[in-house]
């Protein structure tokens, strides 16, 4: 029985691992870091700190463990990829539970992500045996001209609090069909979800040392894993600046990185669109995740004629919208992640509201317990206010009106991200205009629903490079060599 037997699966909040070398690692004397139930503010587990020990343990792992994995048939590779599609719907409920718990979202988004969790991993299980290279036809006789497609090594990842479930499950699910070892540090705050996903992985045969799962303070963790030479590839979901610095240390090694960071979704309201349903739409999609996922619409940009009645209608929608616990089936918009995120919001809010944006509905936190605050309609924000330019990841909507196309592509793109953009409009010239014009890396019109396993995933610009699903996300754990044979 290993250690790891302990996380009760029926109901519970449970122990916390490392998972190195297959073996599941109690703290046992390590520093430790709280996880906290964001609707309650209560301690629900404490997570272990991997030491440089641990750490340099997991890389000669990992390297070790690359060789068999590489070599493992694509067919035996998808059938453990599949079977972790299997696992994670069998054992759905209680994931979903441990994801609410820890980060607070309601069951119903923490259901439909462990169901897209599921989906990458069985999808890229196809794609491992799709993995094709070619024969180029040689200038003479006699030789032979192989382009082979393979694994590029053992990859470090890093993923944030606010998918804990997705964006794990969408990097290993696409490495790990690649061929390759990953040592992943998912984030301290949310880590059951992931364990979850591991303990997953594990049950479905995959063989000892092809995943580990370390915690940590991420700035060591990320520091010692990237200037390793054993790993080959670095992955990373998260902020512009902490993006950035990981770009820099992983260029001094010349190793790829893919980047899915921040963004600040515009949305474009034309006057022909359907307001009642641009309204209902995009007030349920700023407001998921209570505001914190990034691809979020965020600035609303609505053609004059219709900005009043755009913007009652979104009210109306806002405010209909069920705040409280995410246990609580009924409830629509969760607590924030951690106090930091309280405070970030408030500071956006209070900054606009000091220059002029008038507050239509929220802007405050919700009494009690956790946090909680409440969705946010701002109007008129001056172009000079921080949530016009800064990602404002809290549930805060900004809605400004403007005049033309032109101005409104313009004022779509001109902020350095380039994650997510919106239209509604009935007019194809519109959409086809829009289509073109944002300079963003998925593009979404009259709806909202982007994300599942076969399409790309990924931003332009500041918002990162490389996308993560698809037939786009395999290509970011191969190499390509050539074979010329005589
Ligand atoms: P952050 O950038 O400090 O942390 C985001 C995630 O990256 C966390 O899970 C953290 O553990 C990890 N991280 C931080 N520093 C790291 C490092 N040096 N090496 C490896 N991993 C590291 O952000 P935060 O304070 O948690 O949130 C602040 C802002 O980050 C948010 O307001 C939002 O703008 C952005 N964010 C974006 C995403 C996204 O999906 N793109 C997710 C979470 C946060």
């Amino acid at each position: 029985m290993t250690a790891f037997s302990k996380m009760p699966v029926g109901n519970g909040y449970g122990d916390l691992f490392l998972f190195i070398n297959g073996e599941w690692i109690e703290a046992d004397g390590r520093d430790t870091s709280p996880v906290i139930n964001p609707a309650t503010g209560a301690v629900v587990g404490c997570v272990p700190h991997a030491t440089a020990d641990d750490l340099d343990l997991a890389l000669a792992v990992a390297e070790r463990s690359f060789q068999i994995w590489r070599r493992t048939p694509a067919y035996e590779r998808a059938k453990v990829l599949k079977q972790t599609a299997a696992l994670l719907r069998e054992r759905a409920p209680h994931i979903e539970w441990l994801m609410t718990t820890e980060e607070g979202k309601p069951l119903a988004e923490a259901k439909y992500e462990i169901a897209s969790a599921a989906d990458y991993f069985e999808w890229f299980a196809e794609q491992s045996k799709r993995i094709y290279g070619r024969v180029v036809p040689a200038r003479r006789l006699g030789i032979q001209q192989l382009v082979k497609r393979m694994a590029i090594g053992p990859v470090a990842a890093f993923t944030p609090w606010n998918f804990p479930g997705i964006t794990p499950a969408r990097k290993l699910a696409a490495a790990l069909a690649a061929g390759c070892s990953v040592i992943i540090k998912p984030a301290e705050e949310c880590p059951a979800t992931a364990l979850a996903l591991a303990r997953a992985l594990d049950d479905a045969g995959l063989p000892k040392g092809v995943l580990q799962m370390v915690f940590g303070v991420p700035a060591e963790i990320s520091e010692h894993l990237i200037a390793s030479p054993v790993i080959r590839k670095v992955t990373f979901t998260g902020s512009v600046p902490v993006g950035r610095r990981l770009a820099a240390q992983a260029a001094l090694g010349m190793k790829p990185i893919t980047l899915e960071l921040g963004g600040h979704g515009p949305v474009l309201v034309f006057d022909d669109a359907d307001l009642d349903e641009a309204a209902r739409l995009g007030a349920a999609n700023r407001f998921r995740g209570t505001g914190q996922i990034c691809i979020s619409s965020t600035r609303f940009l609505v053609q004059r004629a219709s900005y009043d009645t755009f913007t009652q209608k979104f009210v109306a929608a806002a405010e209909a919208l069920k705040v409280g616990p995410g246990l609580d089936p009924a409830t629509q918009v969760g607590p924030l992640a951690n106090q930091r995120q309280v405070d970030k919001v408030e500071a956006l809010v209070a900054d606009a509201l000091s220059l002029g944006a008038k507050i239509l509905t929220g802007g405050k936190r919700v009494s009690g317990t956790g946090f909680f605050y409440a969705p946010t309609v701002l109007a008129d924000v001056p172009m000079e206010a921080r949530v016009m330019r800064e990602e404002p990841f809290g549930p805060i909507a900004v809605l400004r009106p403007f005049e033309t196309l032109e101005d409104g592509l313009a004022e779509a793109n001109r902020l350095p991200y380039g994650l997510s953009a919106y239209a509604f409009t009935t007019s194809a010239k519109t959409a086809m205009a829009v289509g073109d014009g944002f300079e963003a890396g998925m593009i979404g019109i009259n709806h909202f629903n982007m994300v599942v396993s076969e399409l790309p995933f990924g931003g332009l610009k500041e918002s990162g490079y490389g996308s993560e699903g698809g037939e786009e996300g395999i290509e970011n754990y191969l190499v390509t060599k050539f074979i010329s044979q005589i």
